[in-house]
């Protein structure tokens, strides 16, 4: 057999440009040693919201009285059953996947791949066996990353995968890391009656978040008993049992906090290792493959590589977008390149996180000029009916131009709005733009154009 691509690894950066390969009319084959879907759809993205949506709709029922309904007998999750539906999600995930192949005629190798040196070049094998494609897309994502001396071992010291798939909820869960991963497990088993602790060696949570935005969250995860220590410097982990934190909070004072199981979410790192990389001449920089935009082509002619494995931001959505911008230009046509100062991060705890853009604090360290508009989700009508009015819309707007710099948005349907501002990011549009576009009424997206007309002293129902 012989095609045009071999692509390796089959999560959202790899699939997506495998299906756009074949689009574009290339015969493509996938190489996957796991589930296809990668982590995103089995051990990620997917089967966290399933997760995530358990705990939210537990928290609704523990609230229907403030909607005026009785809920009589004990209200209780049953968490096996909640794993449950969450592993079948992301089997119905990895089904789609296997779907899109057939449907697009993606043939799958299962094993494991490598590249290697043949007499016609650089080519992909699997265990072993070179496959006869001329071009290779390299998408082999990341993985939990250990802290020094703290190593995770699947049993007391958990990744994101064990916490996804325990046969029983802890009493009580120590999270190292308040990133997207800790924080959304933190909501996840707090709201599940878990005690929760976490620690954050940074000033603040989600630190790659706007400091407002962050602070206020972190008082909505307080008020569901999640105790936080920001600036904490974690120095040990004893196994156990019961599994022991020491750490030395802000104040400098040593502390040690046991629980039933630790989850270690301090960041991933790419999966470099056992690629052959070395022995083909790929290049590789602090642990990530050096495959710039636009191309992203290797130091290797045929190579090309894009997703967590080139490097931050590591989030399935840049990794789709890269996957299909690199085909298209393999194919010889001409995408819009990808506007990396608009890709927006997403944190699915309750309530959700979303931006776009700069924080406040990177708009004030580059000197930008800007204004800032707010709009609490208090003042939204649809908010109030809903029952969700916690949080707000902040955004920056550059002086004198009117762009936005930067969209951050807490609550409401944040996930889903900020994709709206994220088209205006990349459209460039103007505050008399966006000002100028009706929203629909009753929505929480009006929110967005009321903290753009903020900006300006001109919302309406402020
Ligand atoms: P992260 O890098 O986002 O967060 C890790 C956190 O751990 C940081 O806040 C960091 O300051 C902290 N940390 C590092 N060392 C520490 C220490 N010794 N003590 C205490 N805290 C420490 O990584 P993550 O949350 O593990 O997520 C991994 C990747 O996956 C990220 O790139 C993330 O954006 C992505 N992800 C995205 C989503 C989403 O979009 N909803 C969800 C999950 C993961």
């Amino acid at each position: 057999m012989a095609w045009d691509l071999a692509i390796l690894g089959s999560g959202p950066g790899g699939y997506q440009a495998g299906v756009r390969a074949a689009q574009l009319g290339m015969k493509v084959v996938c190489v996957e040693k796991a589930e296809l879907g990668g982590i995103c759809g089995n051990w990620g993205c997917i089967p966290t919201k399933a997760l995530l949506r358990s705990a939210e709709v537990l928290e609704l029922i523990e609230h229907a009285a403030d909607f005026g309904i009785t809920v009589e007998g004990s209200v209780a999750p049953k968490f096996d059953a909640t794993i449950a539906r969450s592993r079948k999600v992301a089997d119905q995930n990895s089904k789609g996947v296997e779907y899109l192949f057939k449907k697009n005629k993606i043939d799958v190798a299962r094993g494991t791949g490598k590249l290697v040196k043949t007499p016609k070049g650089v080519r992909l094998a699997v265990d072993g066996n070179p496959l006869d494609a001329p071009k290779i897309l390299l998408a082999t994502g990341a993985r939990p990353k250990p802290l020094p001396g703290i190593e995770h071992d699947g049993q007391s010291i958990i990744s994101y995968r064990e916490a996804m798939s325990l046969k029983k909820k802890p009493d009580r869960l120590v999270i190292i890391g308040a990133g997207a991963i800790g924080v959304e497990f933190a909501y996840f088993y707090a709201a599940l009656g878990t005690k929760v602790v976490l620690l954050e060696a940074l000033p603040h949570i989600l630190p790659v978040e706007d400091e407002e935005i962050a602070a206020a969250l972190h008082k909505q995860l307080e008020k569901m008993g999640i105790e936080i220590l920001t600036s904490a410097k974690v120095e040990q982990v004893d196994k156990g049992p019961p599994v022991r934190v020491s750490a030395v909070d802000a104040k400098g004072q040593s502390r040690r906090i046991d629980g039933d199981l630790c989850l270690l979410a301090a960041g991933v790192r790419g999966n470099v290792e056992n690629l052959g990389l070395e022995e083909c001449g790929v290049k590789t920089e602090r642990g990530f493959i050096v495959a710039p935009p636009p191309g992203y082509r290797t130091s290797v002619e045929n190579v090309f590589a894009i997703g967590d494995v080139i490097g931050p931001p590591m989030l399935a959505h840049k990794a789709s977008a890269e996957g299909i911008n690199c085909v298209e230009l393999m194919a010889g046509k001409k995408p819009a390149a990808i506007g990396y100062s608009a890709i927006p991060g997403c944190t699915y705890c309750h309530p959700e996180v979303a931006s776009v853009g700069l924080t406040e604090k990177r708009a004030k360290e580059q000197g930008l000029k800007y204004k800032v508009g707010r709009f609490p989700f208090r003042a939204s009508g649809k908010a109030r009916a809903a029952g969700e009015v916690e949080g707000l819309v902040k955004v920056l707007i550059g002086d004198p131009h009117g762009e936005l710099l930067g969209a951050h948005i807490l609550g409401g349907a944040s996930t889903d709005m900020i994709s709206t501002l994220t088209l205006a990011m990349t459209a460039e549009l103007t505050h008399d733009e966006i000002a100028a576009t009706v929203f629909a009424h009753p929505t929480f997206a009006e929110a967005m154009k009321e903290a753009v007309e903020d900006a300006y002293g001109k919302a309406i129902d402020l």
